[in-house]
Protein backbone atom coordinates (compact mmCIF):
# COMPACT_ATOMS: atom_id res chain seq x y z
CA UNK A 1 0.00 0.00 0.00
CA UNK A 2 3.07 2.74 0.37
CA UNK A 3 4.70 1.86 -2.50
CA UNK A 4 4.44 3.26 -5.59
CA UNK A 5 3.96 0.45 -7.71
CA UNK A 6 0.59 0.34 -6.62
CA UNK A 7 0.00 4.37 -6.69
CA UNK A 8 2.67 6.04 -8.64
CA UNK A 9 0.60 9.51 -7.93
CA UNK A 10 2.23 11.11 -4.37
CA UNK A 11 -0.16 11.71 -1.97
CA UNK A 12 -1.19 14.79 -0.76
CA UNK A 13 -2.58 15.33 2.84
CA UNK A 14 -4.36 18.04 4.06
CA UNK A 15 -4.28 19.17 7.39
CA UNK A 16 -6.93 22.70 7.68
CA UNK A 17 -5.76 24.49 4.63
CA UNK A 18 -2.09 23.37 4.48
CA UNK A 19 -1.06 20.67 2.23
CA UNK A 20 1.73 18.16 2.83
CA UNK A 21 3.26 16.54 0.08
CA UNK A 22 1.87 19.21 -2.67
CA UNK A 23 3.83 21.41 -4.40
CA UNK A 24 5.37 23.55 -2.16
CA UNK A 25 7.41 22.14 0.65
CA UNK A 26 5.54 23.08 4.81
CA UNK A 27 7.21 23.51 7.61
CA UNK A 28 6.11 22.66 11.24
CA UNK A 29 7.69 24.13 13.98
CA UNK A 30 7.68 24.59 17.74
CA UNK A 31 9.41 23.60 20.66
CA UNK A 32 10.37 20.19 21.51
CA UNK A 33 8.24 19.87 24.82
CA UNK A 34 5.02 21.88 25.73
CA UNK A 35 6.56 24.02 28.54
CA UNK A 36 4.45 27.32 29.79
CA UNK A 37 1.25 28.83 28.64
CA UNK A 38 2.07 32.25 27.96
CA UNK A 39 5.32 31.25 26.24
CA UNK A 40 3.69 28.75 23.86
CA UNK A 41 1.11 31.79 22.77
CA UNK A 42 3.46 33.97 22.43
CA UNK A 43 5.81 31.86 20.24
CA UNK A 44 3.15 30.36 18.24
CA UNK A 45 2.04 34.26 17.26
CA UNK A 46 5.64 34.68 16.33
CA UNK A 47 5.53 31.35 14.10
CA UNK A 48 2.67 32.08 12.31
CA UNK A 49 3.66 35.72 11.52
CA UNK A 50 6.65 33.92 9.95
CA UNK A 51 5.04 31.36 7.72
CA UNK A 52 5.17 28.35 10.18
CA UNK A 53 2.11 26.26 9.09
CA UNK A 54 1.51 23.60 12.01
CA UNK A 55 2.76 23.85 15.32
CA UNK A 56 4.94 21.46 17.52
CA UNK A 57 4.98 20.78 20.98
CA UNK A 58 5.33 17.54 23.10
CA UNK A 59 3.18 16.79 25.68
CA UNK A 60 4.35 13.17 26.17
CA UNK A 61 7.88 13.05 26.00
CA UNK A 62 9.95 10.06 25.71
CA UNK A 63 12.73 10.45 27.20
CA UNK A 64 15.76 8.64 27.72
CA UNK A 65 16.27 9.30 31.32
CA UNK A 66 13.34 8.74 33.68
CA UNK A 67 14.69 11.76 35.94
CA UNK A 68 14.41 13.99 32.81
CA UNK A 69 11.03 16.40 32.43
CA UNK A 70 8.89 14.27 31.29
CA UNK A 71 6.54 16.67 29.77
CA UNK A 72 3.03 18.06 31.30
CA UNK A 73 0.95 15.38 30.24
CA UNK A 74 -2.85 16.35 29.53
CA UNK A 75 -2.07 19.89 30.90
CA UNK A 76 0.64 19.90 27.74
CA UNK A 77 -2.24 19.17 25.37
CA UNK A 78 -4.42 21.29 26.54
CA UNK A 79 -1.78 24.42 26.45
CA UNK A 80 -0.89 23.64 22.99
CA UNK A 81 -4.38 23.68 21.53
CA UNK A 82 -4.71 26.52 22.89
CA UNK A 83 -1.67 28.20 21.36
CA UNK A 84 -2.45 26.66 18.08
CA UNK A 85 -6.19 28.12 18.46
CA UNK A 86 -4.77 31.42 19.47
CA UNK A 87 -2.48 31.72 16.74
CA UNK A 88 -4.89 30.07 14.25
CA UNK A 89 -2.43 27.07 13.40
CA UNK A 90 -2.98 23.26 13.26
CA UNK A 91 -1.46 21.32 16.17
CA UNK A 92 1.11 17.92 15.88
CA UNK A 93 1.87 16.17 19.38
CA UNK A 94 3.52 13.09 20.20
CA UNK A 95 1.36 9.58 21.01
CA UNK A 96 3.17 7.54 23.08
CA UNK A 97 0.59 5.18 24.20
CA UNK A 98 -2.43 3.80 23.18
CA UNK A 99 -4.07 5.21 27.07
CA UNK A 100 -3.73 8.57 25.68
CA UNK A 101 -5.60 8.49 22.03
CA UNK A 102 -8.99 9.88 22.84
CA UNK A 103 -7.35 13.08 24.57
CA UNK A 104 -4.43 13.38 21.58
CA UNK A 105 -7.79 12.92 18.65
CA UNK A 106 -9.39 15.68 20.98
CA UNK A 107 -6.81 18.63 20.94
CA UNK A 108 -4.01 18.21 18.14
CA UNK A 109 -4.38 18.00 14.57
CA UNK A 110 -1.87 15.19 13.29
CA UNK A 111 -0.68 12.36 15.76
CA UNK A 112 3.40 11.98 15.84
CA UNK A 113 4.53 8.32 16.54
CA UNK A 114 7.74 8.94 17.93
CA UNK A 115 11.28 6.98 16.49
CA UNK A 116 11.04 4.72 19.66
CA UNK A 117 7.54 3.55 19.20
CA UNK A 118 8.35 3.36 15.33
CA UNK A 119 7.29 -1.00 15.67
CA UNK A 120 5.15 -0.38 18.32
CA UNK A 121 2.77 -2.28 16.35
CA UNK A 122 -0.27 -2.19 18.11
CA UNK A 123 0.21 1.85 18.86
CA UNK A 124 0.32 1.88 14.44
CA UNK A 125 -2.62 -0.05 14.25
CA UNK A 126 -4.83 1.67 16.41
CA UNK A 127 -3.46 5.04 15.14
CA UNK A 128 -4.69 2.80 11.81
CA UNK A 129 -8.06 2.69 12.88
CA UNK A 130 -8.63 6.85 13.31
CA UNK A 131 -9.15 9.06 10.70
CA UNK A 132 -5.77 12.11 12.19
CA UNK A 133 -3.09 12.00 10.00
CA UNK A 134 -0.16 10.10 11.41
CA UNK A 135 3.29 11.85 11.31
CA UNK A 136 5.37 8.39 11.21
CA UNK A 137 9.13 8.83 12.64
CA UNK A 138 11.76 6.91 11.44
CA UNK A 139 13.35 4.51 14.10
CA UNK A 140 16.91 4.87 15.71
CA UNK A 141 18.04 2.21 13.78
CA UNK A 142 15.63 1.26 11.12
CA UNK A 143 16.38 -0.14 7.44
CA UNK A 144 13.74 1.76 5.03
CA UNK A 145 12.15 -1.26 4.64
CA UNK A 146 11.23 -2.09 8.17
CA UNK A 147 10.17 1.65 8.31
CA UNK A 148 7.79 1.67 5.32
CA UNK A 149 6.38 -1.36 6.90
CA UNK A 150 5.56 -0.15 10.01
CA UNK A 151 3.86 2.33 7.41
CA UNK A 152 1.88 0.26 5.70
CA UNK A 153 0.46 -1.23 9.61
CA UNK A 154 -0.91 2.36 9.63
CA UNK A 155 -2.30 2.29 5.82
CA UNK A 156 -3.50 -1.56 6.14
CA UNK A 157 -5.82 -0.89 9.02
CA UNK A 158 -7.36 2.04 6.87
CA UNK A 159 -5.83 4.97 7.45
CA UNK A 160 -4.13 6.37 4.00
CA UNK A 161 -3.10 9.97 6.18
CA UNK A 162 0.30 9.06 6.83
CA UNK A 163 3.61 11.21 6.87
CA UNK A 164 6.84 9.89 6.57
CA UNK A 165 9.55 11.89 8.71
CA UNK A 166 13.40 11.17 8.47
CA UNK A 167 14.79 12.08 11.75
CA UNK A 168 18.62 10.71 11.32
CA UNK A 169 19.67 7.35 12.29
CA UNK A 170 22.62 5.93 14.98
CA UNK A 171 25.88 5.40 13.77
CA UNK A 172 29.77 5.75 15.22
CA UNK A 173 29.73 9.11 14.83
CA UNK A 174 29.25 10.73 18.47
CA UNK A 175 29.81 14.56 17.27
CA UNK A 176 26.08 14.95 15.97
CA UNK A 177 23.42 13.30 17.78
CA UNK A 178 22.26 11.59 15.15
CA UNK A 179 23.15 11.14 11.33
CA UNK A 180 21.00 12.48 9.34
CA UNK A 181 20.52 10.07 6.39
CA UNK A 182 19.91 12.23 3.18
CA UNK A 183 19.74 9.32 0.51
CA UNK A 184 16.89 7.99 2.64
CA UNK A 185 14.66 10.95 2.00
CA UNK A 186 15.77 10.54 -1.84
CA UNK A 187 14.96 6.98 -1.81
CA UNK A 188 11.86 7.03 0.00
CA UNK A 189 10.69 9.32 -2.81
CA UNK A 190 11.47 6.91 -4.98
CA UNK A 191 9.76 4.06 -2.91
CA UNK A 192 6.69 5.43 -1.30
CA UNK A 193 4.39 7.89 -2.58
CA UNK A 194 3.81 8.88 1.04
CA UNK A 195 4.98 12.71 2.07
CA UNK A 196 8.17 12.88 3.50
CA UNK A 197 8.98 15.57 6.25
CA UNK A 198 12.88 16.20 7.23
CA UNK A 199 13.41 16.36 11.06
CA UNK A 200 17.33 17.98 10.99
CA UNK A 201 16.38 19.09 14.69
CA UNK A 202 16.81 15.65 15.92
CA UNK A 203 19.13 14.25 12.78
CA UNK A 204 21.94 16.54 13.90
CA UNK A 205 21.57 17.37 17.49
CA UNK A 206 23.43 20.71 16.74
CA UNK A 207 21.60 23.87 16.17
CA UNK A 208 24.38 25.32 13.96
CA UNK A 209 23.65 22.41 11.13
CA UNK A 210 20.17 22.29 11.30
CA UNK A 211 19.27 24.91 8.68
CA UNK A 212 22.23 23.92 6.55
CA UNK A 213 20.74 20.11 6.64
CA UNK A 214 17.61 21.69 6.40
CA UNK A 215 18.27 22.85 2.78
CA UNK A 216 20.15 19.70 1.62
CA UNK A 217 16.78 17.89 2.43
CA UNK A 218 14.35 20.30 0.71
CA UNK A 219 17.21 19.93 -2.26
CA UNK A 220 16.80 15.84 -1.95
CA UNK A 221 12.84 16.36 -2.27
CA UNK A 222 11.77 16.49 1.28
CA UNK A 223 8.27 17.44 1.72
CA UNK A 224 8.50 19.39 4.17
CA UNK A 225 10.60 20.25 7.62
CA UNK A 226 9.69 19.96 11.25
CA UNK A 227 12.07 22.07 13.53
CA UNK A 228 12.44 22.73 17.08
CA UNK A 229 12.51 26.80 18.16
CA UNK A 230 12.77 27.78 21.69
CA UNK A 231 12.24 31.59 22.99
CA UNK A 232 15.11 30.84 25.46
CA UNK A 233 17.14 27.35 23.84
CA UNK A 234 19.16 27.51 26.64
CA UNK A 235 16.49 27.35 29.18
CA UNK A 236 14.58 24.82 27.33
CA UNK A 237 13.36 21.84 29.26
CA UNK A 238 14.28 19.26 26.46
CA UNK A 239 16.65 19.53 23.47
CA UNK A 240 17.72 22.85 23.87
CA UNK A 241 21.09 22.51 22.44
CA UNK A 242 19.45 21.97 18.77
CA UNK A 243 16.32 24.32 19.33
CA UNK A 244 16.84 27.30 17.07
CA UNK A 245 15.91 30.85 18.33
CA UNK A 246 12.56 32.18 16.80
CA UNK A 247 15.14 34.92 15.44
CA UNK A 248 16.98 32.20 13.19
CA UNK A 249 14.13 30.82 12.16
CA UNK A 250 12.64 34.04 10.59
CA UNK A 251 15.50 34.80 8.64
CA UNK A 252 15.46 31.01 7.11
CA UNK A 253 11.68 31.72 6.85
CA UNK A 254 12.26 34.55 4.49
CA UNK A 255 14.64 32.69 2.68
CA UNK A 256 12.09 29.63 1.66
CA UNK A 257 9.88 32.65 0.75
CA UNK A 258 11.63 33.50 -1.63
CA UNK A 259 12.15 30.26 -3.23
CA UNK A 260 8.20 30.05 -3.18
CA UNK A 261 7.37 27.65 0.16
CA UNK A 262 4.18 28.25 1.91
CA UNK A 263 0.76 26.53 2.00
C1 LIG B 1 10.47 14.80 19.10
O1 LIG B 1 10.05 15.08 17.97
O2 LIG B 1 10.51 15.61 20.04
C2 LIG B 1 11.05 13.46 19.32
C3 LIG B 1 11.07 12.91 20.53
O3 LIG B 1 11.56 12.93 18.21
P1 LIG B 1 12.16 11.46 17.90
O4 LIG B 1 11.04 10.51 18.14
O5 LIG B 1 12.55 11.59 16.47
O6 LIG B 1 13.33 11.26 18.81
MN1 LIG C 1 12.98 16.88 20.73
Amino acid sequence: LVSRENKPDYTVVRVGDCLIGGETPVVIAGPCAVEEEKMLVELARQLKRMGVQVLRGGAYKPRTSPYSFQGLGADGLRILAEAGRAAGMPVITELTDVRYLPEVCRYAQIIQIGSRNMQNFELLKEVGRVGYPVLLKRGLSATLEEWLLAAEYILAEGNPEVILCERGIRGFETYTRNTFDINAVAAVKNLSHLPLIADPSHGTGRRELVLPVARAALAAGANGLMLEVHPAPENALSDGPQSLPPGELAVFMEELRGAGVGC
